[in-house]
């Protein structure tokens, strides 16, 4: 058997070296997972996939499901980095931690560690950034060649882009009193220069001189806006019509291949919070038991990781008439009736001891004692790493300019390389705690007595062991795909089934979850059903054995053989 997979966590992986990896654990650990690509991406590249279960327990097919994906967005590779790690914990600790054993001895786990792989592979090996797709979008290239305005580019190829000032006295940017390399918005009124221009580092197509705009992106496509619940086109980087990536088809039909799926980890960055649906509508609009659940849920991952847990509309949507359409969340929960949880990793302000209350609006407009404080963490933790401090530059077009900034991939959207194990182990439980509570029927007893003359009374008891139902929400159950629990008795050859039914429907099965009340007494939630059955078996019957089977769409599948006999 090939040596234990050695895998660096202070390095983000390019395409070839996460393949390498991802091949080596399949190959050291055969009896517990299997790698495919769900589909090449646009560019063709494979969208990986481990399937993690103890295959001596049953298929994964059989069992509930639960997806954890990362990097959807190319530049958010802490997502791809910790979604390896979900993979490699649960390889390298089964057989040692009972949680682990428990959850692969019951339960599939699929870890698809990097969906935008193109985007992924541009972000680590240019000085670029891309949302998602090399796909170029909304422009052709031919057309987008032909666009006027800055583009971002490394123009003193250091490797970065950064941020270029150039000083103006009718500029909107003024160097702040507190430290020099802060730059602050003009107060209204002040007419004590110098004042500043802010632009992306990179070079003005057809540039004729006096007002300088911006080209539009090359690469629009955001595939985090392109699923099909409450998509509208006029989404930025929506693209033209649901599902049009191949990245979101191979997701989707992932899906429909998985009617066990339960839940989804969808791993982003940055900000440090968890966030769930609902992504366009309130949470007065969710049913109250999924809100509920969905409020527990959260809870755990808060325990685990430190950050609060909101949806996203709730907590990350500023415009709320104007909220984000087609995102992979909604889609999740609200037309495939899953609970969902994304977190978006890393807080470079947390580190820095700044505390953020408003996630998105922080981005834009900061406080300027806040900037200080970041600047302050950059110099004496990262070692001045993270700030390219202002440097005079001659640009070809602009003449003197100053170029310079936080280097963003690695200081905001990413930790630092020596900071992502941190990160990594602060919050990867999370998502394989919330994967153990789906819901698990099994056949917990059969009985079996004689009633004379080869007649016999058969009964099992199926049970919902998990914590969710076997309907996972009242969504699914709104929607209509739902599917009940059946029981199944397969007899002999020659024998006859004079009682019950081949395939009982015995509906829904509580999870322990659903229990309520206490004050004034507790419902007991209503996890299990007994099943009857008559068997005439004759003597001369080819086997004399019974066997029971439990099917669930979301809590898996299990049998249990009995053997009649007077
Ligand atoms: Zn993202």
């Amino acid at each position: 058997m090939p040596e234990k997979t050695k895998i660096r966590w202070d390095v983000y992986h390019k395409y070839d070296e996460l393949t390498k990896v991802l091949h080596e654990l399949a190959a050291a650990h055969p009896d517990l997972c299997r790698l495919y690509s769900i589909g090449p991406t646009y560019q063709g590249r494979e969208i990986w996939c481990l399937e993690i279960t103890n295959l001596a327990t049953g298929p994964a097919g059989d069992k509930p499901g639960f997806q954890i994906d990362g990097n959807t967005h190319g530049g958010e590779v802490t997502g791809c980095a910790t979604a390896l790690y979900n993979a490699h914990y649960l390889l390298s600790n089964y057989g040692d931690d009972d949680f682990v054993t428990e959850l692969l001895d019951t339960r599939a786990i699929y870890v698809i560690p990097r969906v935008a792989a193109d985007g992924a592979e541009y972000y680590l090996t240019t000085p670029h950034a891309v949302r998602s797709s090399m796909r170029p979008f909304p422009y052709s290239d031919e057309e987008w060649l032909e666009t006027d305005g800055l583009y971002p580019d490394d123009v003193d190829g250091d490797g970065w882009v950064l941020q270029m000032r150039v000083e103006d006295y009718e500029g909107e940017w003024k160097v702040s009193s507190k430290d020099q390399r802060l730059m602050r918005k003009r107060e209204p009124g002040d007419q004590v220069g110098p004042f500043y221009r802010l632009y992306p580092e990179g070079l003005i197509r057809n540039y004729k001189g006096g007002e300088i705009k911006l080209a539009p992106p090359r690469y629009n496509l955001d595939f985090n806006r392109n699923w099909p619940s409450n998509f509208a086109v006029t989404q930025d980087g929506a693209g033209p019509y649901p599902l049009c990536e191949p990245e979101n088809r191979a997701l989707a039909e992932f899906w429909r291949d998985h009617p066990n799926l339960t839940g989804v980890m969808t791993y982003h960055t940055f900000s440090g919070v968890i966030i769930r649906t609902f992504v366009t509508k309130p949470d007065t609009e969710m049913d109250d038991r999924d809100l509920a659940a969905y409020r527990a849920i959260g809870k755990i991952g808060t325990e685990i990781t430190g950050y609060e847990s909101v949806s996203v509309f709730e907590g990350l949507t500023l415009d709320k008439k104007n909220p984000r359409h087609g995102n992979s969340k909604d889609w999740w929960y609200q037309d495939l009736g899953a609970y969902v949880f994304c977190i978006e990793l890393w807080s470079l302000a947390e580190k820095a001891g700044v505390k953020v209350t408003d996630f998105i609006g922080f981005l834009t407009s900061r406080e300027e004692q806040d900037d200080v404080k970041l600047l302050q963490y950059n110099d004496e933790t990262l070692d001045g790493q993270g700030f390219e401090p202002w440097r005079p530059f001659d640009h070809p077009q602009l003449g003197r300019v100053e170029l310079g900034g936080w280097k963003f991939k690695y200081t905001w959207q990413n930790p630092p390389p020596h900071m992502l194990l941190g990160e990594i182990e602060r919050t990867h439980l999370f998502c394989l705690k919330h994967a153990a509570l789906s819901p698990l029927v099994r056949i917990t007893s059969t009985e079996t007595s004689s009633l004379g003359n080869g007649l016999y009374q058969v009964s099992a008891t199926v049970c919902n062991e998990g914590w969710l139902s076997t309907n996972l929400t009242q969504q699914a159950i709104k929607l209509g795909i739902a599917r009940p629990v059946t029981v199944r008795i397969d007899i002999p050859d020659g024998a006859e089934l004079l009682g019950g039914s081949r395939v009982t429907d015995v509906g829904h099965l509580e999870g322990k979850w659903s229990t309520t009340g206490g004050l004034f007494g507790a419902r007991p939630a209503r996890h299990e059903r007994v099943v009857e059955w008559l068997v005439q078996v004759p003597d001369d019957a080819g086997s004399h054995e019974v066997t029971v089977t439990s099917r669930s769409q979301k809590g898996g599948r299990d049998s249990a053989t009995v053997v009649l006999w007077d």
